[in-house]
């Protein structure tokens, strides 16, 4: 495999294409946006935290039966993944109320919620993502009927998946955003899993373990990635 000219540059990863029209490197950076790039910054050494945390996620949720587009990791910054085209709609996943929905509700952080709820969001950077019922991505085009089902069931089973994979490394998973894309006549799991995407809060202390201490300016940021790192490579 050799790797060719960027692609795509995103907040977080790059994009380059191989020599396969297949596969693509996904390259992770260590900037670090919130608040629709309102905030940027750099984690020193993110990058390679979040590829080395994916890595076993996407390992893990292969094993468990989730098709992703993960193929091999290729060094620690990294991963050869199957060439997607995704699904303009973040799903999100909450299992504790936190984030955008408590601050909407005036609600606060914190308590677990009756089952996962499972939302979508239109990836729309100058809208700052706004959500959508299941019926709007579907009506609208933006997936078919048969792909947000599919996104609903994945993403439930990555849940379920995740939790109790965390939650065995002394982690609450609190809530997440995967993304989805088309490759050939599958709908795979894409992007990245990582404390970026996540809210990952210690059992007992609930310490935040991810980006929150970054939007927040709570310090000890890399700290926190270094140690869902080593909790999860365990
Ligand atoms: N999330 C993300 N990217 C986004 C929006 C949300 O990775 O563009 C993740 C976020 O880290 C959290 C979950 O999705 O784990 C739910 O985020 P929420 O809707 O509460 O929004 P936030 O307040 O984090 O922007």
């Amino acid at each position: 495999m050799e790797k060719r000219e960027q692609l795509y540059e995103g907040k977080a990863k790059i994009l380059y294409a191989t020599d396969d029209p297949d596969l693509l490197v996904q390259y992770f950076k260590d900037d670090a946006t919130a608040f629709n790039r309102k905030k940027t910054g750099t984690i020193e050494n993110k990058g390679e935290f979040n590829c080395r945390i994916s890595t076993v996620i996407f390992r893990l949720l292969e094993r468990e039966g989730v098709r992703t587009h993960w193929v091999k990791t290729l060094n620690d910054r990294e991963m050869l993944v199957k060439r997607l085209t995704i699904l303009p709609v973040e799903v999100v996943v909450r299992n504790r109320l936190a984030g955008s929905l408590a601050k909407r509700l005036g609600l606060e952080e914190g308590r677990e919620l009756s089952r996962p709820l499972v939302e979508f969001y239109y990836k729309c950077d100058e809208l700052d993502d706004p959500l959508m019922t299941d019926d709007q991505v579907d009506v609208l085009g933006f997936a078919t009927g048969a792909e947000v089902a599919h996104m609903r069931t994945v993403a439930l089973k990555v849940d379920e998946v995740l939790s109790r994979f965390f939650l065995e490394r002394g982690i609450i998973l609190v809530d997440y955003k995967i993304e989805f894309g088309r490759h050939k006549d599958e709908v795979l799991l894409g992007d990245e899993i990582s404390p970026d995407s996540c809210r990952l809060w210690e059992v007992g202390t609930l310490r935040k373990l991810d980006k929150d201490r970054f939007r927040r300016d709570m310090g000890s940021v890399e700290e926190a990635y270094a140690e869902v790192l080593s909790r999860v490579e365990t």
